[in-house]
């Protein structure tokens, strides 16, 4: 059955788009996180929305499972082929359908990366920018607003998943629809007033449904920008500044950190406040208005701002942020993991405390910090561990301490975010009984057969 299906496949993408090769199995079997690898049977680049369509359909028929992957960069191992079968590997379907300059979307093909787009803007419409996550450029759009990422607009525009405009999806009978005004206009420009259908597709690791295009929001691309650092000892202080920053709103980014490297930043809690500004005079404004807004803490000696010369600001502004990409190998071995977790702002003290407890308790290489999302509502706190991938020990350190911190952080009320497979048990184990049986009724609703992402979203 396998040969016909594999045969199957080539006839809908062409022969060079599908691979059984040991070697390429292998390579779409894991990711830079600790999960476990599972090998594809088969990986499949289909180059439009019909071959995807097809595929589907395929799969369907011969209930084969079907996994799909952007760039495969989670971290989490989310795009892994748990029971085998077919990877979608989307990088193929990635153009640029249209710019709404105007309306300030655009709509793309899901496995465009985020590199892409930010080239193609910056170069046709350099007063246009998207939010760019943190991850390595050729992250795609699909798979990022597929797992509600966020970027350095969140403070803006929220979750990525809260940019989406609407969404073109192909369901697992190969059926393709359209969510938001893309369904009954020309016009991508929002998923108001209709039913959210987006939402059965965002959050759900490929388990409803594959993204094959994306409306996107677009925001104001300000010629200049700039960023102060706010530091302090006491996150209770922390919390103190991030209520008064976000409460300015002058901020497109607002990200704090906390690292043991170098020596005497350990103990330190920093805050970085970026904005952008059309006139060097509205630059300066800003910075003046940030300085009175937190002067009373300056006064009281609790917090100031650290001198940053003009050349070290770059570090700061470069878009996506290259820190966490630096911490990554900071144990050598190429191995590197975050609990990103979802929490609202003002647990920011107990989220700090349960990183530096366990960080100490599995002596892990740790870095701490946290992005301010949607206004202040929430923020994405993440827990960065390096291990080196051929010490076997110090992964299964790190594997721990990433599976208490997922656990604790739902102790303390917040979620993991792109959890893996343990973390999305022990969301769904704490989550109200009749939501999950809704969730569990959808996905049947919607995949009869359990083709999508089997092992996702299961008890
Ligand atoms: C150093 C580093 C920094 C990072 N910083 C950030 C950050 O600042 N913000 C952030 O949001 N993330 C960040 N990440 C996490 C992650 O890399 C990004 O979220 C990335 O955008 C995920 O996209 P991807 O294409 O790699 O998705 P994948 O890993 O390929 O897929 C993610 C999930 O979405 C599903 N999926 C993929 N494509 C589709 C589709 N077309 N339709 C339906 N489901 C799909 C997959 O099956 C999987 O469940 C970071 C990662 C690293 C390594």
């Amino acid at each position: 059955m396998m040969q016909e299906l594999i045969q199957g496949l080539k006839d809908i993408v062409g022969g060079e788009y599908v691979s059984t090769h040991l070697e390429d199995r292998f390579f779409y079997s894991r990711d830079g996180g600790t999960m476990e690898s599972f090998e594809p049977d088969v990986v499949v680049l289909p180059q439009d929305s019909n071959q995807v369509s097809k595929i589907l359909s395929l799969a369907n028929k011969n209930k084969v499972p079907v996994y799909c992957m952007g760039a495969g960069l989670t971290l989490s191992g989310l795009h892994r082929a748990i029971s085998g079968g077919i990877l979608i590997d989307m990088k193929r379907m990635d153009k640029i359908i249209e710019v709404n300059e105007r309306s300030r979307y655009v709509v793309v093909e899901a496995g465009i990366s985020q590199g892409k787009l930010q080239a193609y803007l910056k170069k046709n419409y350099p007063h246009l920018k998207h939010s760019m996550p943190d991850a390595p450029p050729a992250a795609t759009i699909g798979g990022n607003v597929a797992i509600h990422g966020s970027g350095h607009l969140s403070f803006l525009g929220g979750f990525h998943s809260d940019m989406v405009t609407g969404l073109e999806v192909v369901l697992a009978d190969g059926r393709i629809i359209r969510t938001g005004s893309c369904s009954v206009s020309n016009y991508w420009f929002a998923k108001a007033p209709l039913p959210d259908l987006s939402g059965l597709f965002l959050g759900w690791f490929a388990t409803t449904g594959i993204i094959t295009k994306v409306g996107l929001k677009l925001y104001p691309a300000h010629p200049l920008s700039d960023v102060r650092v706010l530091i302090c000892e006491d996150p209770k202080i922390m919390e103190e500044i991030i209520f008064k920053v976000t409460d300015l709103n002058i901020a497109e980014d607002i990200i704090t950190w906390m690292t043991p490297k170098p020596d005497w930043a350990r103990g330190f809690l920093h805050c970085n406040v970026i904005y952008g500004a059309k006139t060097k005079d509205e630059l300066i404004f800003k910075r003046d208005l940030l300085f009175e807004q937190v002067r009373d803490l300056i006064d009281k000696k609790v917090t100031g701002f650290l001198p940053l010369l003009p050349f070290m600001k770059k570090r700061f502004l470069d878009v996506p942020g290259k820190d966490l990409v630096r911490f990554a190998d900071v144990r050598k071995g190429g191995g590197f993991e975050y609990v990103g977790a979802m929490i609202p702002t003002n647990l920011f003290s107990d989220a700090y405390k349960l990183g530096l407890d366990i960080a100490q308790k599995h002596k892990v290489a740790y870095s701490l910090g946290s992005r301010i999302i949607g206004n202040s509502h929430s923020m994405m706190f993440f827990y960065a561990y390096a291990f080196n991938r051929a010490d076997l020990a110090d992964v299964k350190n790190a594997q721990n301490a990433l599976y208490e911190t997922n656990k604790k952080v739902i102790d303390i009320g917040g979620i993991p975010w792109k959890a893996e497979i343990p973390a999305q048990k022990e969301i769904l184990k704490k989550m109200d009984k009749n939501t999950k049986g809704l969730i569990f009724e959808l996905k049947k609703l919607l995949d009869p057969n359990h083709i999508m992402s089997p092992g996702n979203l299961e008890e």
